[in-house]
């Protein structure tokens, strides 16, 4: 039996920052928290962490791509993608799609399905998929591709055999125009969706739709978080989306209804609702931080989650192109298409701790909250985004710069930077 001692390290616990402690590894498990230097026994190998700090493994429910690779690249996208982040300290991520095809959506989902089965050892953890999906606000859709949103089938309340008798609908025809205008439409959307059910953990959706609360009701009773964003939903409408079984919010501020004194919007539906949990991309860019401290004040941060919306530009050098979802983006300070408009960020988990650390002021505690406690709590995932005695042993080791210097998941060390500076 082998322990790994982490020691000499600054633990960020739930509650606290522990200094000079050692973190136990057994069975991929965090098997004690300890003060100081231990003895090292048989069977047991240390490492010296002194002038480092550890923080639970980010978990990023809202990332595209990295690295030059993108979800929805084909077979071994998400593999690769998987293998990639762990340099950056995520230890588990919702691979991501834009609005697609059901037969593009269906080779990621397959995949993801998959690598959920047969996990590879030293990639991050892959969980269920985060779809922004067919249903969002042609108005508010951002980099997404127009021709591939549809408007949410009537009378659709569950799962495959429940569609309406007759003609199959192909969706909104107002929507079906453009170059990606192709012979599928919503409901053969929903058929993959719900074929890849235990596969698909978030959805986005612009409950404004026709027939937008029936779908977020279905989806909420399958059991999908179903995600206000990428709408025209005023406050009003937001709150009876809420009140249907929406409760996360896809990049608050961005692509949603702004909050004014006199007209909260969407935003101020989801700053104002307990039951919403809301994602900030944490890049200083898309959300000042200013305001990102104002959405920490309201919500708590067991409201916020940080998220990258990371592209297959993250990672990159500036200038560099990459795609998404088919579409080519330019590395700027965000990612942008050729026309300007911003397609996603180019930030990388553990620039968005030192995002939240530094520019908003969030501090270590609250910021491991905010990349690894929220996020793990709202997919369910038990004993996952907290260091604590019993807890899955996934853990980044990071340098006085926030640096990451090296990953573990299940105990295993997935990055390791440090070998290599001795
Ligand atoms: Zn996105």
């Amino acid at each position: 039996m082998t322990r790994t001692l982490l020691t000499g390290a600054d633990l960020v616990l739930p509650d606290r920052v522990a200094a000079n402690h050692t973190l136990v590894i057994e069975d991929g498990r965090i098997a004690d928290i300890t003060t100081g230097l231990r003895t090292v026994a048989a069977g047991e190998r240390r490492i010296d962490l002194t002038g480092h700090l550890i923080v639970p493994g980010f978990v990023d429910v809202h990332v595209h791509g990295v690295l030059g690779r993108d979800v929805q690249d084909g077979a071994g996208a998400v593999a690769a993608i998987a293998a990639a982040l762990p340099r950056f300290g995520v230890t588990a991520f919702c691979p991501t799609t834009v609005a697609c095809s059901p037969r593009e959506l269906t080779a990621v989902l397959a995949e993801v399905r998959a690598l959920r089965s047969a996990p590879l050892t030293g990639s991050a953890r892959v969980l269920p998929a985060h779809l922004e999906s067919n249903f969002i606000s042609p108005e508010f859709c951002g980099a997404q591709p127009v021709g591939c949103l549809r408007t949410p089938p009537a009378g659709r309340v569950q799962g495959p055999g429940s569609r309406v008798q007759g003609p199959k609908s192909k969706g909104s025809s107002t929507l079906d125009s453009g170059p990606w205008t192709l012979d599928w439409g919503a409901e053969d959307v929903l058929d993959v969706i719900f074929a890849f059910r235990p596969d698909v953990s978030i959805m986005t959706i612009a409950p404004e739709l026709e027939h937008g609360l029936d779908l977020v009701r279905a989806l909420a009773g399958a059991g999908i978080i179903v995600s206000l964003g990428h709408s025209a939903a005023g406050y009003e409408a937001s709150l009876a989306a809420i009140a249907a079984g929406a409760r996360h919010a896809t990049h608050l501020f961005n692509r949603m209804t702004p909050m004014t004194h006199r007209d909260p919007g969407m935003v101020g539906a989801v700053l104002g609702c307990e039951d919403v949990t809301a994602e900030l991309i944490c890049d200083g860019r898309h959300v000042h931080p200013a305001v990102m401290r104002v959405a920490m004040a309201a919500k708590t941060p067991a409201g916020v989650m940080a998220i990258t919306d990371g592209t297959a530009g993250s990672g990159l050098p500036r200038g560099a192109r990459a795609r998404l979802g088919g579409r080519t983006i330019t590395v700027e300070d965000v990612a942008r298409l050729d026309d300007r408009t911003m397609a996603g960020s180019v930030l990388t988990m553990d620039r968005a701790f030192a995002c939240l650390v530094g520019q908003a002021g969030a501090g270590l505690v609250d910021g491991a909250r905010m990349c690894a406690t929220t996020p793990a709590r709202e997919l369910g995932l038990l004993g996952h985004g907290v260091l604590a005695a019993g807890a899955v042993a996934d853990a980044v080791v990071m340098d006085a710069n926030l640096t990451v210097r090296q990953t573990w998941i299940g105990g295993h060390l997935a990055f390791d930077d440090l070998r290599s500076a001795e």
